[in-house]
C-alpha cells in the first residue's frame, strides 16, 4: 500500500557527475538594449557587443530538471569615459558568478541558519531545489560572506525579484 508518506528513493541519488544530471531547462532573458547610461558620466552609449551568460537557477521540481537561465546582455562603450560597461544584470547575480543570487542566498542559508555542513548542503540542493552546486562553491560563498564583517547576514542578500 502506498500513502502520502511513502519512501521513494531520488533516481538521482549519489549522482556525482554534473553531465549525468538531467538536461537543463533553459529560459531566455534579455538585458539587451541599444543604448544605455554610462554608470559614471550618465551619458548615453550605444550598443558595441551582445553577450550571453549562462546562470544557473532554482530547479523545476515538477519535470525535476535544473533549470538554467541564458541571459543575454549588451555591452556599452563610453567614448567620453573610455571604458565599457555591461547592461545591469545585477538583479540576477553577481558580475562573473554562474548562479543566480536565490541559489546562492538558498546555499548560505543552508548552511548559516540550519548548520548544514558543505556536502549536506549541496546534496539537499540538488534533492530539494534541483541546482547542482559543488560542495566548495557553498564554503567559498559563505567564507566571502563571513569577511564582509563577521558572520553572514542573510537578511542582507539579495532577494529574488526575478522577471
Ligand atoms: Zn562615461
Amino acid at each position: 500500500m502506498s500513502g502520502p508518506g511513502e519512501y521513494l528513493p531520488d533516481r538521482t541519488e549519489g549522482t556525482a557527475n554534473p553531465e549525468d544530471l538531467p538536461e537543463a531547462r533553459i529560459v531566455r532573458r534579455s538585458r539587451n538594449y541599444p543604448n544605455q547610461s554610462c554608470p559614471r558620466c550618465d551619458r548615453r552609449c550605444g550598443r558595441d557587443r551582445v553577450f550571453t551568460r549562462v546562470l544557473h537557477d532554482v530547479g523545476d521540481l515538477v519535470a525535476g530538471r535544473p533549470r538554467d537561465i541564458h541571459l543575454v546582455y549588451s555591452q556599452h562603450h563610453c567614448t567620453r569615459c573610455r571604458k565599457y560597461f555591461n547592461a545591469d544584470m545585477s538583479d540576477y547575480a553577481l558580475p562573473k558568478a554562474h548562479y543566480t543570487h536565490r541559489v546562492v542566498s538558498l546555499a548560505v542559508r543552508l548552511v548559516v541558519e540550519d548548520g548544514l555542513p558543505y556536502q549536506a548542503a549541496s546534496w539537499h540542493l540538488w534533492r530539494d531545489h534541483r541546482v547542482f552546486v559543488p560542495f566548495a562553491t557553498i564554503q567559498n560563498w559563505v567564507e566571502a560572506g563571513g569577511k564582509k564583517g563577521g558572520p553572514t547576514n542573510v537578511d542582507d542578500l539579495p532577494r529574488l525579484g526575478l522577471g
